[in-house]
């Protein structure tokens, strides 16, 4: 573990579980999970999110790696986030990947693990198509897989409508080409089964985070 805390990334197409399994990482290390996609998300609620950025992420492309960056710089910098820190869909590119460990390496600090979550492309459909999140608490939920209670106040993502999905399954894959191999060479990637049941998946990440 490098200076001051655990510093983790969790990469994976989308529906992979990343959410779902940060949150739980999080909690049970005591670290925060810092998503670009909530981030952005939250921009755009606020009205802060600028109109072409709003476009590309309804589209299913990815956001300017300048503009990610900067959301990273400020956040991994922030006092929560001193004792370490799990990124969520950040990096998506080796640009980002390469400006993260510029900004670690500049604060003493550095990565400790990559965990990518592996799903097959049927079950990543169908996983996004059918999550739905809780407008209140951000709680994620999925229509077949964890029901949400009755009464719930729920959101689908303009992003998890099946031909968005799909554009951004295929952007992930474009992506990862790249970035795996990356974090590969540097012996920091585990490669991980994201099929079978939550408690399932959050044991190999335990698993993983121990013995790597
Ligand atoms: P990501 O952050 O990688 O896009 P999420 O964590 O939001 O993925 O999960 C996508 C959807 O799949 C959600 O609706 C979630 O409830 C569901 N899900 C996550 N992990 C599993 C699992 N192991 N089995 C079944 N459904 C899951
Ligand atoms: P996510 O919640 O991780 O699925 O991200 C939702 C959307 O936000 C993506 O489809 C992109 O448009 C944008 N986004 C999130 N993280 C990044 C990133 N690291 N680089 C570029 N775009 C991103």
């Amino acid at each position: 573990m490098s200076s001051g805390g655990l510093r983790l990334v969790f990469v994976g197409p989308p529906g992979a579980g990343k959410g779902t399994q940060a949150k739980l990482i999080c909690e049970k290390w005591g670290i925060p999970q810092i998503s670009t996609g909530d981030m952005l998300r939250a921009a755009k609620k606020a009205g802060k999110l600028p109109a072409d950025l709003v476009e590309k992420m309804a589209q299913g492309g990815l956001v300017p790696d300048e503009v990610v960056i900067a959301l990273i710089d400020e956040r991994t910098n922030a006092e929560d986030a001193k004792r370490g820190f799990l990124l969520d869909g950040f990096p998506r590119t080796v640009p980002q990947a390469d400006a993260l460990d510029t900004l670690l390496a500049g604060r003493g600090q550095k990565l400790d693990h990559v965990i990518a979550l592996e799903v097959p492309g049927d079950l990543l459909f169908e996983r996004a198509v059918l999550r739905r999140t809780d407008k209140l608490t951000g709680q994620i939920y999925h229509l077949k897989y964890k029901p949400p209670p009755a009464g719930a106040d729920l959101e689908h993502r303009p992003d998890d409508q099946e031909d968005v999905v799909k554009t951004r399954i295929s952007t992930y894959e474009a992506m990862t080409s790249e970035l795996l191999p990356h974090y590969e060479k540097k012996g920091l990637l585990r490669r991980l089964n994201g099929v079978g049941t939550v408690e399932e998946v959050t044991a190999r990440v335990l698993g993983a985070l121990k013995t790597s």
